[in-house]
């Protein structure tokens, strides 16, 4: 199963991806954690992505479509994978549709979240994760079970974004409103756009995302 997850900053993305990782062992591929950890070994792409990433804006087409035809022709990704935060640009998804014809890949779903902007601002100011394991919590959603510990590996270390500041939210939705959201018709047209109400709570949207996952894997081996 090859899938797009698809939606503003903030509509749950990574969380849903993390989600179906573990559940049916699908390769995950987060362009912006990527960069992440680009930026943090300080390497040429982390240079070049640094004050882009900073400022909300979006990071050239060319590094990142470099960065996922590298990482798609690993060979995890045959086992399925879900990308989450690529294509944000008409470029990038020419580009992957270019990439994956070579492979003889197909793609099966672009699963599109949908959350209203004043949600997202909401839901992004209030995100931190665990330094130590990178278990995603909310200050008012999803926070520690004890206050200060994380849940998943018992360390009392976290983190905020830096991007995740309101003022450089505001450009991160623009970027999306702008360069990102035009890309709806063009997965509409080809007949894999399905919409997922990204508004309800986490396990609700979860269930929404297997039924449609369980009816493209029933209909592949119906065929
Ligand atoms: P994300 O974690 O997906 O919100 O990405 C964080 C930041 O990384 C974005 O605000 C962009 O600056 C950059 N980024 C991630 N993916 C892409 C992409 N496909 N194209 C351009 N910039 C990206």
């Amino acid at each position: 199963m090859n899938l797009i997850m698809f939606g503003p900053p903030g509509a749950g993305k990574g969380t849903q991806a993390d989600l179906l990782q573990k559940k049916y062992g699908y390769a995950k591929l987060s362009t912006g954690d990527m960069l992440r950890a680009a930026v943090a070994a300080g390497t040429e792409v982390g240079l070049k992505a640094k004050a882009v990433m900073a400022s909300g804006g979006l990071v050239s087409d060319d590094i990142m479509i470099a960065l996922i035809r590298d990482r798609i022709a690993q060979p995890d990704c045959r086992g399925g994978f879900i990308l989450d935060g690529f294509p944000r640009t008409l470029t990038q998804a020419e580009e992957l549709d270019n990439m994956l014809a070579e492979e003889e890949i197909r793609l099966d779903r672009v699963i599109q979240l949908k959350v209203d902007d004043a949600k997202l601002v909401e839901r992004i100011t209030g995100r931190f994760s665990c330094k130590k394991c990178g278990a995603g919590y909310h200050d008012s959603f999803k926070p520690t079970r004890a206050a200060g510990v994380c849940d998943e590996c018992g360390a009392g270390d976290f983190v905020r974004r830096e991007d995740d500041k309101a003022e450089t939210v505001t450009s991160r939705l623009d970027a999306y409103n702008r360069q990102t959201a035009p890309l709806l018709p063009y997965y509409a047209s080809r007949g894999v756009l399905v919409a997922v109400d990204g508004m309800a709570e986490i396990d609700e949207v979860t269930r929404q995302i297997d039924r449609v996952v369980g009816e493209v894997e029933k209909f592949a081996k119906n065929g």
